[in-house]
């Protein structure tokens, strides 16, 4: 078997029939151990007790196949509890969640501007929540595996559909969760694509009669999807944050792109000239789109301001302690990972060492002086710096530390990227230097030493294979 899934999990939302049906039973033909979850609701929404009959019946299914094993879960994906509790299915049953597709749906026949706030909020539930609350749950399972695949399926509705405008409006925000979410993962090994499904199946079989429902029953059989789908959460791709069109034995890439950036002058009469030159069907000059970046960078921001964009938001999140390292003696090298907050974020800085009395401030080198709120010593051997960031953080952080008057710390912080630190400073003990000539050179050196230990930004990885 060249695709082969053994000793991999998945999870299918919305498995009980239809679409998630076939994928789950696709992949567990190929060996893979799948959760299969379904309420068991109807087709435009669920308003009862959720159960896991249908549930079980797929699994049974399934079962008989006697390759991967299924195990049935009957939540509403719309609950945060309930994404909780098949994750927490998979690892009582296998340990580990390699593979998650969010296909759970349902529709709606109002037309918009004919609708209320139930069915907006069921549809939200449904599709974006649902997608959010088992991608949280799954999340930490496959970044401590380093691994993980994800589908969320979205809708070709979501290009312009006219009678209804909920359902497509939930849908085109997963568009939105797969290619933010897609970033982080990329840290961990974790892809992550939408689909855009069209199949026959319980929900469209539900369209009136006629050439365009015949069509779709005759080719567009749910199975005809699997394969793809299963290519896509197989370890061999690679692909992520993409979007493809599938159905009745074909598929598409579907891409945002953009005309270059034309200049406008502060009249209107120019700007509207320049969009008839932008409203054209000719669209082979289109650039695609990948990221936030390519679009910052068409309006005229370079890489290095759009990598310091990125730093400032990747960090605004965090909080977490400084992991603190024993400090031996003078002349040690000890690792330190640095969580730099912005604005008015508290930082605090925990140093250990065998010196007892240790004073010190925190300086940020590019961006001047950090506010310092307080350095204490706690325990006999540890340093607290408390410091509040007054300044956006940039892509490096210079902290330089005064340690038992004499003794001087150094190091370069390479910013956080998503709330991961990308790297971990070296920090090394060196005394005060009295001549300033002296302190200038072995500065420098240390910086030089520094300096080529940053690691690539995060643009150039990003677009590495562009
Ligand atoms: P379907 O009705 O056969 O399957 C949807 C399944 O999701 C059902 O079994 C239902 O019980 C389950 N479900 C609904 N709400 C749930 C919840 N809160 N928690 C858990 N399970 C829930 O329809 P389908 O055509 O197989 O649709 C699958 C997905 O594909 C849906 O997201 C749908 O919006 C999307 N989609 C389908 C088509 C198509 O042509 N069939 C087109 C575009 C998008």
């Amino acid at each position: 078997m060249s695709f082969d899934f053994s000793g991999k999990v998945a999870i299918v939302t919305g498995a009980g029939g239809g679409l998630g049906f076939a994928y789950a039973k696709y992949l567990a033909e190929k060996g893979c151990n799948v959760v299969v979850n379904d309420l068991g609701g109807d087709t435009f929404g669920y308003d009862g007790q959720p159960n896991s009959k249908v549930a079980e019946e797929a699994v049974k299914k399934i079962n008989a196949l006697g390759k991967g094993k299924a195990v049935a879960n009957g939540s509403d994906v719309a609950k945060f509890e309930g994404a909780e509790a098949m994750v927490a299915t998979a690892i009582k049953h296998w340990g580990r969640v390699d593979i998650l597709i969010n296909n759970a749906g349902i529709t709606s026949p109002a037309v918009f501007p004919d609708i209320d706030r139930a069915e907006v909020d069921l549809h939200i539930g449904v599709h974006v929540m649902g997608a959010i609350n088992t991608m949280r749950a799954a999340w930490p399972h496959m970044v401590k595996q380093k691994y993980g695949r994800i589908i969320n399926t979205a809708s070709d509705s979501m290009l312009g559909f006219a009678p209804q405008v909920v359902y497509p409006t939930a849908k085109s925000a997963l568009v939105g969760l797969t290619r933010n979410a897609g970033l982080l993962g990329q840290n961990y090994g974790i892809n992550m694509n939408v689909i855009l499904p069209a199949a026959f199946t319980r929900m469209s079989g539900l369209l009136p009669p006629g050439s365009f429902r015949d069509h779709l029953e005759r080719d567009f059989q749910p199975d005809r999807l699997a394969p793809v789908v299963a290519y896509l959460c197989h370890e061999k791709c690679d692909i992520t944050r993409e979007i493809f069109s599938i159905g009745g034995g074909k598929f598409s890439r579907v891409v945002m792109a953009s005309s270059d950036a034309i200049p406008v002058d502060m009249t209107m009469e120019t700007a509207e000239a320049q969009l008839k030159k932008v409203m054209t069907d000719d669209v082979s000059g289109l650039k695609l789109m990948k990221s936030t970046f390519d679009d910052l960078k068409n309006l005229g921001f370079s890489d290095a301001e759009c990598q310091m964009f990125y730093d400032m938001s990747a960090t605004q999140g965090e909080h977490t302690p400084i992991t603190a390292v024993k400090i031996d003696s003078v002349d040690n090298v000890w690792d330190l990972v640095i969580k730099s907050p912005v604005g008015d974020q508290m930082s605090t800085l925990v140093l250990k060492s065998s010196g007892g009395k240790v004073t010190g401030h925190v300086l940020n080198k590019e961006h001047g002086n950090q506010q310092v709120l307080e350095g204490r010593v706690e325990n006999g051997d540890t340093l607290v710096w408390k410091c509040k960031l007054t300044k956006p953080v940039p892509m490096t952080l210079t902290y330089t530390a005064q340690v038992d008057k004499d003794q001087r710390i150094g190091g370069k912080v390479v910013g956080t990227l998503m709330g991961k630190t990308v790297m971990d400073s070296k920090f090394s003990g060196k005394p005060v230097f009295g001549d300033p000539a002296e302190k200038a050179k072995a500065e420098s050196a240390q910086q030089a030493q520094l300096d080529g230990q940053k690691k690539p930004g995060f643009l150039s990885r990003l677009f590495a294979k562009a």
